[in-house]
């Protein structure tokens, strides 16, 4: 991948780098050393650009574009019982052995309670699952048609390292889930708390759009965790309140690739 490409990456993910910036939380895919993604024709990018530019559909090798605010859940993930004390280099790994464009998740936090930029956020993830209706479009047609009936469209996934069915996030985990989170709830509005859930709750995004989960979508991740993501939730709610003035116009502004691609590159 030659530059022009890379910087086509990053200014699109120019959202979240001024908090990213003002908060080295945030362990960068350049910083880890993440492999680039390889196109992907079931997915689609997520933007809230007036002026976006189309030919980015064709360097993520995506099939659309829509609104940002067809971003509407949050899933927490566990790494589960074969990958409790995995790095998020080989879960990329194991994620593009597996036929994934990339890691599955948009962020991982490890036991530290370090964060670690996965899958970009704009690019639809791939770590619930399948429905009956979606397999079906890529069956007939090679690619998703309509990705709503996808359970993945409109979601963004956090990891937490661990094996929840046996043991606890470490309090830096639990720490680090909060302040993502937070994160997450001030720069994407149309999140509501009652839809942060854990990755077994898949079921509530199929009911919703009136699909079927496949079988292999059964699971227990993220483990025991309910008293974790009943915290996220309140306080999801509570950072959104924080800024009772927030409309849409301040929500564009957050949008503003321009601002924050000269943070990034100036
Ligand atoms: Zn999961």
């Amino acid at each position: 991948m030659d530059f022009s490409r890379r910087e086509s990456f990053r200014l699109v993910a120019a959202l979240p780098l001024l908090a990213y910036s003002q908060d080295r939380r945030i362990i960068l895919r350049e910083e880890w050393g993440a492999r680039d993604p390889n196109p992907d024709p079931h997915s689609v990018l997520y933007t809230h650009f007036h002026d976006f530019d189309l030919s980015l559909l064709d360097i993520f090798g995506v099939m659309g574009c829509f609104d940002t605010n067809m971003l509407e859940w949050l899933a927490v993930h566990h790494s589960g019982p074969g990958a409790s004390i995995a790095t998020v280099q080989q879960i990329q790994e194991a994620h593009m052995n597996n036929d994934k464009s990339d890691i599955a998740y948009n962020w991982v936090i490890d036991r530290d309670g370090m964060i670690y930029e996965g899958r970009f956020w704009f690019v639809m993830g791939a770590a619930v699952g399948a429905s009956f209706e979606s397999r079906a479009q890529v069956e007939e047609h090679g690619r998703l048609v309509n990705p709503r009936e996808s359970p993945n469209y409109g979601v963004l996934n956090i990891c937490l390292i661990g094996d929840f069915t046996r043991s606890e996030p470490t309090v830096e985990q639990k720490d680090s889930l909060y302040w993502l989170t937070g994160f997450v709830s001030r720069h994407f509005l149309s999140i509501e708390k009652e839809r942060v859930i854990g990755h077994k709750q898949a079921y509530l995004i199929a009911q919703e759009r009136g699909v079927t989960l496949v079988p292999e979508c059964e699971t227990l991740c993220p483990g025991g965790i309910e008293g974790v993501l009943d915290e996220v939730r309140k306080r999801f709610g509570e950072e959104k309140s924080y800024k009772p003035g927030r409309d849409l116009r301040d929500y564009e502004m957050h949008f503003d690739f321009r601002e924050r691609s000269a943070i990034r590159f100036g």
